[in-house]
């Protein structure tokens, strides 16, 4: 699993399933088609249903497709059935997840028996990792996309309309051919794809040479109405985004497909970046979301960098000198590299605008004292780590390939503790990862218990396709064992999470307030005070009663009550 942590947009609820549909042909072909052109379309331009799975950065991915489709005409809708384009942006991290989707493509594919003209893709990390075995199985997909071609995605999506029309005029002239044939003859055309195939392709030069990706970032849309997705609920009315700083993840830990997926890791120029978070300052964003898999392992090297056309290239990862959880400055750098560290701070410094500074996800190798004195000195930066554990026993570490040892998980948080008091601190963990014992499980436990986390994400191991688990190291814990490790877990995090929210009750926090709460949105309402919700710098989620005009701004909150994972009280001042 990544170590980013699992959305889904929206929500669930509209599902769209099997049937058949023909192939197509995949090539890239500039020119509108005529289904495709909205001159040629009756009203405005094509509608488009896209819906997200996964992580922070399929939501980013998203934003960033609908910013180019709309920059083309096309339009969105949260009806799936009324859509001329049904898009799937997809995540292969869970099961769950992917039993979703299919469930979806089953039910779009029997729509598309009645509805021939919908073009149904697949775009993100189940596209990348299955490939055109999935159109095998799935004949009804038009379109598959992995993550590192999305640039392309308006092209396919041509593509396929223009696709349609030559089989239509195929199938009559079967048709016409066969006359005792019930039904036309399906051309049987490869879809339109765009997959990276080899995800490692960056690997061997130092700069991403012509990196298209970088181009979607940075002809993102900065208004927040362009960027909202319908039916997805963008936290604080769109004064809070995403900002990708790496893409993809060089550290192969044995149960992630993501390396597979998203292929190598790829750092953005870090004047981009700065400039990217000043633009979405000044359309109103107070709080920015720094995103990247192993985000505290961003370095650029300055000395190395190379122009395309005037770009600055995003530059692949190179291999950095580990710490050894030492506490020392982060991994080494030559006086020409951007650290994370320097980026933190060139943003915070350069962009005060910006009230709330956040990153997902770090590693905990590598994460040194420089990336703590900065978040100690820039009061903008928030205290909140999430640093993904896994296990707390060495040897299971070792299986997963983590490149830690649970002691220096243990001293980072220590150090962490020390240098920035009031820190909450969060975790991602893996249960019964093959050949967990009895004894591994019960130092994940001690660790757990002595890190306290204000919450964990705890997971019972699945083996995943495309990882090195799977293919190499048996699945061998009973799923009951798994269950029983999972709650137990579950039940120490409660009541350590409990005493955390409960510890704030009669303070006063200031928070960022991203919305309705879901509560009150199921309840409906006449105006007025209604309930809402938002986070702390520590990211505790806090309820209370305001008007809803106060949606993205900052208030100060007086708690009066703690639930186990939430805070609640009352305005104070706004
Ligand atoms: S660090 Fe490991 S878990 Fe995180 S994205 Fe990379 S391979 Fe996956």
């Amino acid at each position: 699993m990544p170590d980013l942590k699992l959305q889904q947009f929206p929500p669930s609820g509209s599902v769209p399933g099997s049937a058949h549909q023909p192939g197509h042909g995949c090539s890239a072909d500039p020119e509108p088609s005529p289904a495709a052109d909205p001159a040629n379309r009756t009203g405005d331009g094509p509608s488009v249903y896209l819906e997200t799975f996964g992580c922070q950065m399929n939501v980013l991915d998203s934003q960033l497709v609908v910013s180019q489709l709309r920059g083309l005409g096309y339009r969105f809708t949260d009806d799936w059935k009324s859509a001329d384009v049904v898009l799937y942006n997809t995540c292969s991290v869970r099961e769950q997840a992917e039993n979703k989707v299919w469930s979806r493509v089953g039910i779009v594919g029997k729509h598309k028996q009645e509805h021939p003209g919908v073009v149904l893709g697949v775009i993100g990390c189940m596209a990348e990792r299955d490939g055109t075995d999935m159109v095998k199985r799935y004949p009804q997909i038009d379109l598959l996309c992995g993550p590192g071609e999305l640039d392309k995605v308006p092209i396919l999506i041509d593509n396929a309309f223009k696709t349609k029309v030559v089989d239509d005029e195929d199938s009559r002239d079967a048709t016409r051919r066969r006359p005792n044939e019930s039904k036309p003859v399906l051309s049987g055309k490869p879809q339109t794809v765009a997959l990276q195939g080899n995800t490692h392709r960056r690997s061997s030069t130092l700069s991403a040479a012509s990196d298209k990706l970088e181009l979607i970032d940075l002809s993102r849309s900065f208004s927040a109405t362009d960027i909202e997705l319908p039916g997805e609920h963008i936290p604080g009315g769109g004064r809070s985004a995403y900002v990708r700083i790496t893409r993809g993840c060089n550290k192969l830990c044995t149960y992630c497909v993501v390396p597979n997926t998203r292929g190598a890791e790829v750092h953005r120029h870090p004047d981009h970046i700065v400039d990217e978070c000043k633009k979405l300052a000044d359309h109103g964003v107070i709080e920015v979301t720094l995103l990247g898999q192993t985000v505290n392992h961003y370095h650029y090297d300055h000395s190395a960098t190379q122009q395309v056309d005037g770009v600055w290239q995003p530059q692949i990862g190179t291999v950095i000198s580990p710490n050894k959880g030492t506490g020392g400055p982060s991994p080494t750098f030559n006086d020409t590299t951007t650290s994370f560290a320097d980026l933190l701070h060139r943003i915070h410094e350069e962009v005060p605008a910006i009230k709330r500074l956040r990153f997902v996800t770090s590693l905990p190798r590598d994460f040194g004292d420089d990336i703590l004195q900065v978040i100690r000195d820039s009061p903008r930066i928030c205290r909140y780590l999430h640093l993904p554990v896994q296990s707390g026993s060495n040897r299971v570490l070792a299986k997963m390939n983590r490149g830690y040892r649970a002691e220096q998980y243990l001293e980072l948080i220590d150090r962490a503790k020390a240098m920035l008091p009031g820190v909450t601190l969060a975790t991602d963990v893996i249960v019964g990862f093959p050949g967990e014992t009895e004894d591994d499980y019960q130092q994940t436990r001690d660790l757990l218990a002595y890190c306290r986390f204000k919450n964990s994400f705890i997971f019972k191991y699945s083996p995943r396709p495309g990882t090195a688990a799977y293919d190499r190291i048996p699945d061998d814990v009973p799923d009951p064992i798994k269950r029983e490790r999972n709650n137990d877990l579950l039940a120490l995090q409660a009541e350590v999470s409990a005493e955390i929210h409960d510890s704030f009750i009669g303070q006063t926090v200031e928070v960022f307030v991203e919305g309705v709460s879901q509560k009150s949105r199921k309840q409906g309402g006449d105006g007025g005070a209604v309930q809402l919700s938002g986070r702390t710098d520590g990211d505790l989620i806090t309820f209370f009663q305001g008007d809803p005009s106060l949606v993205g701004q900052m208030v100060q909150v007086k708690v009066e009550s703690a639930l186990p994972l939430a805070l609640s009280g009352a305005i104070e001042r706004s």
